[in-house]
């Protein structure tokens, strides 16, 4: 088990959320990683910080979050680091905001009203008709399943329920495919659907009032095969990835028809 290898760490630690606690000056080593404050004492895996200034407000909820994120690390012993949810064929950006919806720290209406925000409506900006929290933004908004569903039927696999972000989180239901690669490009495809599902959602938000109703009206699904197809076909190198393939049996591209 290589708690140590530096990879996932100095991902973590560098470019995700410590940075910008070492930028606010909170921490004494700027240079430090996680895996420098991240220790193993009397058996268990805990931080031992050293704050030139405690962490508070802004900084102190990143470092909530950044607890999180490690405690939902998994390593698997003689297997190189890895974080199950990690998807290396979609971007950062992608992965990341996974990160943030799985542990409910996107800004949606409900969380900005927890923090005291006022909020004119509690309302999901793309439905209108149901209180907006991750759930329901991310899977359960009738507009946002019918897009799962084109998604899924894309691919031939019969549309789960679901219901959470712990879902996709553990990604297992999205990873039942038998051949690894069909199964880890099907998870990316998952989640480029819940970041572009976010991206529509905020184009709403932001939209002026009479340009909403037009962009709540998209259907992003293209979008989705588009961006997905850029992004993992980039990162992936399979033999045979090509656009036509994509739309019309995407599992083919990993050379598994079925
Ligand atoms: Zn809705």
């Amino acid at each position: 088990m290589k708690l140590h290898s530096p990879s996932v760490f100095q991902f973590l630690g560098r470019h995700v959320l410590f940075l910008r606690i070492c930028i606010d000056k909170k921490e004494n080593n700027p240079n430090c990683y996680i895996r420098d404050r991240w220790v193993l004492a009397n058996g268990n895996w805990g931080g031992c910080w050293s704050w030139r200034i405690q962490p508070r407000g802004r900084s102190a909820s990143e470092h909530d979050t950044l607890l999180s994120i490690i405690n939902g690390l998994s390593l698997v012993s003689e297997e190189s680091d890895g974080w199950k949810c990690w998807n290396s064929w979609v971007p950062r950006k992608v992965n990341v905001f996974n990160w943030r919806a799985l542990n409910d720290r996107t800004p949606h209406i409900s969380n900005l009203d927890k923090r005291g925000i006022d909020i004119h409506s509690l309302l999901c900006p793309i439905c209108e008709t149901e209180v907006e929290d991750i759930n329901h933004i991310m899977f359960n908004c009738p507009k946002v399943k019918a897009v799962w569903s084109k998604c899924y039927d894309w691919w031939g696999i019969p549309t789960p329920e679901i219901s959470s972000a712990i879902n996709i989180g553990s990604s297992n239901i999205m990873v039942q495919e038998g051949n690894k690669d069909v199964a880890k490009i099907f998870h990316g495809v998952c989640l480029v659907t819940l970041w572009a599902v976010w991206s529509w959602r905020n184009r709403v938000v932001h939209a002026l009032n009479e340009c909403k109703q037009k962009i709540r009206n998209e259907d992003i699904f293209s979008q989705i095969q588009i961006l997905s197809f850029l992004w993992i076909s980039n990162r992936c190198k399979l033999i045979g990835f090509n656009w036509s393939i994509w739309v019309n049996n995407p599992k083919a591209v990993a050379g598994a028809i079925t």
